[in-house]
């Protein structure tokens, strides 16, 4: 069995007297999909957030890769290997396909490519990263594509591309394939099928179809909790899950 790369005990954020996510121990393993369902307002959002940093929580742990993290801010999290999509509002509509990842590539390398490099082979070395990115995502005839003329599916995957620029070790998406038409929800799903075999990957999704199909590991959340937890197989056959979330599953 794989390494735990990160893990949560008793992880708690509160809003005044209301628990949004409460009492959570999370444990993901290195090289695995990882999906969190669960209804709205569960605490899956707000569990994300506190993974990222973006969310101080008001009690428990985070370690992640060995280190405990729990007090430490969004930014030194992406440093040491934590990746978040980004939304759309955050492309440079006007800006190419390979210019929004070689910006994303200059971006994740902060201080260390102003301080260390010259600034041609620092352009030079982030315009190879974005090329092996347009590859992996097979979008490498769109490369010279304004950002904003692509469809709004290749631009979710151009988000999911720009993490990557990271190399992260933990690749955390947000519902990737809401808002998609049903014509580019494939294509989603099977570039987060292939980011699992060399990323560990973190999801929230709702199309149960994808979730049942990608996930090695389900966590079911329910009102700030963990209420069930299991490969696909075992989450399906739960009698709570089944009645509450997968209906005529
Ligand atoms: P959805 O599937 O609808 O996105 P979710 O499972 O992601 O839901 P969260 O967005 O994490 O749920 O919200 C969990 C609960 O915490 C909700 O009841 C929400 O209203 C509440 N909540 C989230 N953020 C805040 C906040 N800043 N202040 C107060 N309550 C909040």
């Amino acid at each position: 069995m794989s390494t735990v790369l990160l893990q949560t005990s008793g992880l708690g954020k509160a809003y005044g007297n209301f628990h949004a996510v409460n009492g959570v121990d999370l444990c993901v393993r290195a090289g695995t999909i990882h999906t969190v369902i669960g209804p709205n307002g569960a605490g899956k959002t707000t569990l994300f957030h506190c993974l990222t940093g973006e969310r101080r929580p008001t009690s428990g742990k985070i370690l992640f890769d060995g280190q405990d993290i729990t007090h430490r801010p969004a930014h030194k999290r992406v440093s040491i290997g934590m990746a978040r999509s980004f939304q759309i509002t955050s492309l440079f509509q006007e800006l190419s396909v390979r210019e929004n990842l070689r910006l994303a590539a200059q971006g994740r390398d902060g201080a260390r490519a102003l301080t260390f490099w010259r600034p041609t082979e620092a352009r030079r070395q982030h315009l190879e990263i974005a090329d092996q990115i347009l590859e992996r995502l097979n979008m490498t005839a769109r490369a010279n594509t304004p950002a904003g003329d692509l469809s709004h599916g290749l631009q979710r995957v151009l988000e999911v591309g720009m993490a990557l620029c990271g190399k992260p070790k933990l690749l955390l998406l947000d519902e990737p394939t809401s808002g998609m038409g049903i014509d580019d929800i494939p294509l989603m799903t099977s570039l987060i099928a292939e980011l699992g075999k060399e990323h560990t990957v973190m999801l929230i999704e709702h199309n149960m179809s994808i979730v049942m199909s990608i996930s090695d590991t389900i966590t079911v959340m329910s009102r700030g909790q963990i209420l069930v937890e299991g490969p696909p197989a075992v989450v399906r056959q739960d009698e709570r899950v089944r009645s509450a979330y997968l209906g005529e599953e």
